[in-house]
């Protein structure tokens, strides 16, 4: 396997498989940093809401972007195998809110009128 930045190749075997050019870690160290993030994820979201102070199960709790320029949903990051490092400067731009709160966040932004 290649190792290296990135490298974007032409042909066509791998067309769409390899789009951003071939991984320069193995598949373990990718899962375990994916994993890693999960873990941080989790201990974050124990954490009571932001707004009602309640504390709900994981699924329930959602980062709220309070700072203007978003990059990405946390979520999509951490599927998509950004860095820890990058993962972290987005943690900061939000707040951990219920998705009741959320919702209620963002409606009284004007992002969507319910009903
Ligand atoms: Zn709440």
């Amino acid at each position: 396997m290649p190792t290296g930045i990135y490298k974007r190749t032409k042909s066509s075997w791998n067309k769409g498989k390899y789009l951003y050019g071939y991984p320069t870690r193995s598949l373990q160290w990718r899962r375990e940093q994916k994993q890693a993030k999960r873990d941080l994820i989790t201990i974050l979201k124990s954490n009571p809401c932001t707004d009602c102070h309640e504390s709900f199960p994981l699924d329930c709790m959602e980062f709220d972007h309070v700072n203007e320029n978003k990059f990405k949903d946390i979520s999509d990051m951490v599927s998509q195998g950004h860095s820890m490092k990058a993962l972290l400067l987005e943690l900061e731009k939000c707040e951990l809110v219920c998705a009741n709160c959320h919702r209620v966040r963002t409606r009284n932004r004007g992002f969507y009128n319910a009903v």
